[in-house]
């Protein structure tokens, strides 16, 4: 609850609206003041390299730890963030802190950052990503940027023209969720990614139905004729792990290999990584 929001809101909304309605526009003020207080923290989930069994790289998540509601997850707050404009300064704050961390990390280590098509349209977002690879002191090359067909689907040169900027920088980028939205092979065409993350949709499917399959394997020989690796998202199970090893996949993340993980987990998992490799039976 925000302050000054007391029960007398109520009488403003319909009944059968006033749940949904309030809890959005809760989460709406809670949201200017988080950032300020400090609510907001980074999860790391690693991504495993096949051809080494070796941990390449963390994605940062974020996590809002509101002092009522306990741990809220992005998919609560992320879209009214992006309605508001409040994914701008809170995309910016993930970006820097990702940077930050991951330049305490040993060299070989990726970081990957997700983007909202919002901070593509509030202009200077690759000053952005250039001012906080600068003051994390992070080789460009170490950081990846996921982005969804929404960025591409805004249609305007200036995003293409920022995207080339940023792979000029030597920054990575990643096409997140392949396969969930419309025309997703045209997107392939019209940007030169570096990594296309195959959504676990299809990852979940692996076992059950061989069209899922099929689609993996169509993906990752599309992806490597291109010139693109691919990451398998969601991966649960080693059934799975074994048909995304068979279909080529270049990498995988998911709850099998891990959750994602607090900022201060992350040095430990690369320990225990380098000791005795992944996964326990190799
Ligand atoms: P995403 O980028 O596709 O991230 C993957 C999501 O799948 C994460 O959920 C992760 O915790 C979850 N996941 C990973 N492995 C497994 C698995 O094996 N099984 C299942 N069922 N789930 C798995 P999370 O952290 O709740 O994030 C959800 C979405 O919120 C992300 O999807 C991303 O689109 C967005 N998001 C998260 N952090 C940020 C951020 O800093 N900025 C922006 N713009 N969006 C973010
Ligand atoms: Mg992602
Ligand atoms: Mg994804
Ligand atoms: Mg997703």
């Amino acid at each position: 609850r925000a302050k000054g929001e007391g029960r007398g809101t109520h009488r403003f909304f319909e009944p059968a609206m006033d749940v949904e309605v309030q809890a959005r526009r809760s989460v709406e003020l809670d949201l200017r003041t988080a950032l300020a207080e400090r609510q907001f923290a980074l999860a790391f989930q690693p991504f495993l390299d096949l051809s080494d069994n070796r941990i390449a790289g963390f994605e940062a998540l974020v996590r809002w730890h509101h002092p009522v509601r306990g741990v809220v997850s992005p998919a609560a707050f992320v879209p009214i963030a992006e309605e508001t404009g409040m994914i701008v300064p809170l995309g910016e704050w993930v970006l820097r802190q990702a940077c930050r961390e991951a330049a305490r990390w040993p060299t070989g280590i990726r970081v990957s950052v997700n983007l909202s098509p919002v901070q593509f349209r509030s202009g200077d977002i690759d000053a952005t990503v250039i001012a906080a690879l600068r003051d994390a002191g992070l080789d460009p090359h170490r950081l990846e940027l996921e982005i969804t067909e929404g960025v591409l689907l805004q249609d305007n040169a200036s995003t293409l023209a920022i995207l080339h900027r940023l792979k000029g920088l030597g920054v990575r980028i990643a096409m997140d969720d392949f396969g969930t939205g419309y025309s997703s092979l045209g997107y392939l065409r019209a940007f030169p990614f570096d990594k296309i993350k195959i959504d676990r949709a299809f990852v979940a499917d692996l076992s059950l139905r061989p069209d899922a399959l099929a689609i993996v394997r169509a993906v990752t020989t599309l992806a490597d004729s291109m010139g693109m690796t691919t990451t398998a998202e969601g991966v649960e199970t080693e059934e799975q792990l074994a048909h995304l090893r068979g279909a080529g996949c270049t990498e995988v993340q998911g709850y099998l290999i891990s959750r994602p993980v607090p900022a201060e987990a992350v040095a430990p998992m690369l320990g225990s990584d380098v000791a005795c490799g992944w996964p326990r039976r190799a």
